[in-house]
This record gives structure tokens, C-alpha cells and sequence, in this order.
């Protein structure tokens, strides 16, 4: 019996120790495994950030070598005009061209932010003096011996059909053919991308409104980095659709480029998700329904009711005036407000009389105009002007008495003794010789 009772308390004790041990052997084994995973956990939160830090590394390179760059070739600008060989001219698509302009002198091209516009005189027959026009820069500056515009032909309005078709992109369309020389004047403008920041952006073209759109999507896309573009583009139908192939390519290979081109009139044969992606108006609702928020810096060109429309949709959406940026190609419908002069400042300029000398017509200043190129235009007095922006200097008017102030600074001041109508308005009495 006795022995009975020490076999059995043996194996007790056996079983017992083999239960702490196996215990043991789990608890240390748990232990390992979570200090493994600990391990393994820090190992992988050191390496993404050893990425992130490569990848901000890299972004800094790539700003540093674009600031260099930029630095190397704006030391190779110009002034004034500068001979350019039409090196290419191909057709787009109806009544729209691209132009590939290599410098006549061989010497190297100055960078240009993506968004600026080069200022043409052109030497049209008949014309007693040169006709300039500006066109914007349809590709990036990325790694390029040539500057590429892209022109429409513009009609005659449609309610007067009788009147000629316009003198400028005619000449471009029916006249210029590869291997031409042109007078061209160096980039500039102040509608442009910042390339050094990395914000995601909204791009909305209207039409031939494209093409500073594109040099924008170009400029993202050639500079590698990862910089969000939505792209929204419209256009009647496929035979608007300017550089289609160029677009989609740019889409299909980069993946923050996000393209929607709208199609308001498609044709019979024209496939939605093939041609287009929407059909109708690029308009604020679709920008709602395919923005994840409001909360991004919007560029925008096209006629005046598109953008009239959608800079009011913006505004309305909450978005602040500071992150709408456009240019118009024409006589701007969109102002961007400006600061009201004071009431002193009102009660002087509303007592001033500007006078028309060629045109006999002497007439009170209307404070409401805001630049003497507006006022004109309104009592149909002729002024020619380009990108209302004071760069092209297509306004330059003579001022026979009298003192102008600039509401915003022009690229450069004109000679004494006139003034750039676009961007002045009188400070005293002003006769003006137009
Ligand atoms: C900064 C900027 C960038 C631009 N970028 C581009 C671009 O990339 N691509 C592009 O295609 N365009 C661009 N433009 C527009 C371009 O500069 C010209 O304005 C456009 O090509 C029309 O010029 P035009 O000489 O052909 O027409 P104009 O001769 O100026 O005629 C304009 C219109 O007036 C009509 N017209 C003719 N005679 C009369 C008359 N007696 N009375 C009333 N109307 C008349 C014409 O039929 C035509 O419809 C840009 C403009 C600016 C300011």
C-alpha cells in the first residue's frame, strides 16, 4: 500500500514538473515570438522611414536641379525678339496647329515656368506695322531644344459672318509653314504652376484653353514626381479634342494625373470611356462629384462663360479666392477683385476726363472701368491689345499730356511718354493718342 502511495505521488510530481516545464517552454517561446515580432515590427517602421526620408531626399534633389536649371538657362534669355525656326507644324485637329520653334542662332532655349506664353510680332502683308500676338507654351521646358505653341484659327463670330476670319492665327494656320523664320519674345506671364511645391492641383481647360493646361500636366509629369493633377478638359466632340493622343498618353503612364475630358456634343461614333469620359460641360457639379474635397489650387482657361461659371461655382463652394487662378486669351470676363480705392481716391479719379485725340472724343473717367484699355473699349474707341496682362505690350498708347498709375506692375515699363492701356488708368486729366 505504502509503496502504492509513492508511485503515485512520483508520477504526481513527474506529470507536475513536465506541466511547469512545458509552461515554461510556451511562456518562453510566446516571449520569443513577440520579441521577434517587436523586432521585426521596428525593423519594418525603421525601413519606411528610411524611404520616406529617401523620398523626401529625392524631392529635394529634383528641386535643387530644377532651381539650377532654371538658373543655367535663364542666364540664356533675351531681349526683345530673337529669330525662331518653325522647325515642325503638325495639325492637331480641326483649325489647330502645333508649332515646335528651335532658336534660329542654335543657342540654348531659357527655362519657362509651365503656364507662361511667348509674344509674337508678326510681319503680315499689308500691315504697316507688326501684328503681336501671344500663344502660350503647349509643352513642358523638360530636356527640350524647342518651344511648342498650339493655335487655333479663329472665326469670324458667328453673328457676323461676313467679317474676315482672325488676322493673327489665319496667318499661323494658311501661311507659316515649317522652316519659316518668326520674331518671337521671350516667356513671361504670370499664370504659371509653382513647380517647387508639391500641392495637388486642379487643371480645367476649355478648348484651345488647353494649352497652358497641358504644359502644366507636362511639367508635373516630366519633373517624376508625384505631385496630384486632376484634368479636366472640354470640348464639343473628337474633332476639338487637341493633342487627344498626347493626353491620354500622359494619363495611361503616369497615375496621379487624373484625366476627365468632357464631351458636350459627342459624335454618333464617338464611345464614352473610349473618346471621353463624361458627357456635357465641364461644370461645378462634376467637379463636386469627382473631387474627394474642395481643398486644392484650381487653373483655369477657356472662354469667358467657362470660366465665368465655374470661377462663380468655386467661389460658391467655399473655395478661397486666393486658389483660383485663370487667364483669359481674350478681353477678360473674370476680374479678380481688386482693392477699391479709397472715397478720396474715388471722388478725384470720378472728376478726371481722359481724351481720345484721334478719335474726337473727350469723355469723364469711370472709376467702374478700371484700366484705360476697358474704358476704351467701352466708347468704342480702338486700342489694340494682346494678354491684358501688361507683358506683350500690344496696348502701348501715346500720352500726349497727362499722368497715368499702374494698377498692377507691367513686365517692364514702356517708353517715356506713353503707357500700356491695360494696366493703367489716368492720375490726372489725360489726353491719349487714340
Ligand atoms: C496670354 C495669352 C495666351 C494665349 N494663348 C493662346 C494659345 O495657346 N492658342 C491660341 O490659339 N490662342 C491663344 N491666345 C489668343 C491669341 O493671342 C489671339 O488672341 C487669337 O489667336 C486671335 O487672334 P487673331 O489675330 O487670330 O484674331 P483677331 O484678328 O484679333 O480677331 C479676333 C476676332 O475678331 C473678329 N474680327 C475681325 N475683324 C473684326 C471687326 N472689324 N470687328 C469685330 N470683330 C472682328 C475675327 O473674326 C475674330 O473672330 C492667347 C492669348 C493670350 C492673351
Amino acid at each position: 500500500m505504502q509503496s502504492f502511495l509513492e508511485n503515485l505521488r512520483t508520477e504526481a510530481g513527474g506529470s507536475l514538473s513536465l506541466a511547469a516545464g512545458l509552461v515554461l517552454t510556451f511562456t518562453l517561446g510566446l516571449w520569443a515570438f513577440f520579441e521577434m515580432a517587436r523586432a521585426l515590427w521596428r525593423l519594418y517602421g525603421d525601413r519606411q522611414e528610411q524611404l520616406a526620408a529617401i523620398e523626401k531626399l529625392h524631392n529635394e534633389v529634383r528641386e535643387v536641379k530644377l532651381r539650377c536649371r532654371e538658373l543655367e538657362q535663364s542666364q540664356a534669355g533675351w531681349n526683345g525678339c530673337r529669330k525662331f525656326t518653325v522647325a515642325k507644324k503638325v495639325r492637331e485637329c480641326e483649325d489647330v496647329h502645333a508649332f515646335y520653334l528651335k532658336p534660329h542662332d542654335g543657342r540654348p532655349l531659357p527655362a519657362f515656368k509651365p503656364g507662361q506664353y511667348l509674344t509674337f510680332q508678326l510681319d503680315l502683308p499689308g500691315r504697316d506695322k507688326p501684328l503681336v500676338r501671344c500663344y502660350s507654351l503647349s509643352d513642358s521646358a523638360h530636356q527640350k531644344d524647342y518651344y511648342r505653341v498650339t493655335i487655333k484659327k479663329e472665326q469670324a463670330p458667328p453673328d457676323r459672318p461676313e467679317l474676315p476670319p482672325g488676322a493673327g492665327s489665319t496667318y499661323f494656320t494658311e501661311v507659316v509653314k515649317e522652316g519659316d523664320i518668326l520674331n518671337v519674345k521671350a516667356p513671361t506671364g504670370h499664370f504659371f504652376l509653382d513647380m517647387t511645391r508639391m500641392n495637388p492641383v486642379v487643371l480645367i481647360a476649355g478648348g484651345v484653353g488647353i494649352t497652358p493646361m497641358l504644359c502644366m500636366a507636362n511639367a508635373i509629369a516630366a519633373s517624376g514626381s508625384k505631385r496630384v493633377a486632376y484634368f479636366f478638359f472640354g470640348v464639343r466632340n473628337q474633332r476639338e479634342h487637341i493633342h487627344k493622343a498626347e493626353l491620354e498618353k500622359l494619363a495611361a503612364e503616369h497615375e496621379n494625373i487624373h484625366l476627365h475630358v468632357c464631351y458636350s456634343r459627342p459624335g454618333p461614333d464617338e464611345v464614352k470611356g473610349r473618346d471621353y469620359h463624361h458627357e456635357g460641360r465641364v461644370c461645378i457639379e462634376l467637379l463636386k462629384a469627382v473631387l474627394p474635397a474642395n481643398n486644392f489650387e484650381y487653373y483655369l482657361c477657356g472662354n469667358g462663360a467657362f470660366m465665368k461659371s465655374l470661377t462663380d461655382g468655386l467661389e460658391a463652394w467655399g473655395v478661397p479666392e486666393k486658389d483660383v487662378h485663370f487667364e483669359a486669351f481674350g478681353p477678360a470676363t473674370v476680374k479678380k477683385k481688386t482693392v477699391p480705392p479709397t472715397p478720396t481716391e474715388t471722388v478725384h479719379l470720378a472728376r478726371l476726363e481722359v481724351t481720345f485725340s484721334r478719335s474726337g472724343k473727350t469723355l469723364r473717367w469711370e472709376p467702374a472701368a478700371g484700366n484705360l484699355l476697358e474704358f476704351a473699349r467701352a466708347e468704342n474707341v480702338k486700342i489694340d491689345s494682346g494678354c491684358c496682362a501688361g507683358s506683350c505690350g500690344s496696348c502701348v498708347v501715346a500720352i500726349k499730356s497727362g499722368e497715368v498709375d499702374y494698377i498692377s506692375q507691367p513686365s517692364s515699363l514702356p517708353d517715356a511718354g506713353t503707357c500700356l492701356a491695360c494696366v493703367c488708368r489716368p492720375k490726372t486729366h489725360l489726353v491719349i493718342d487714340a
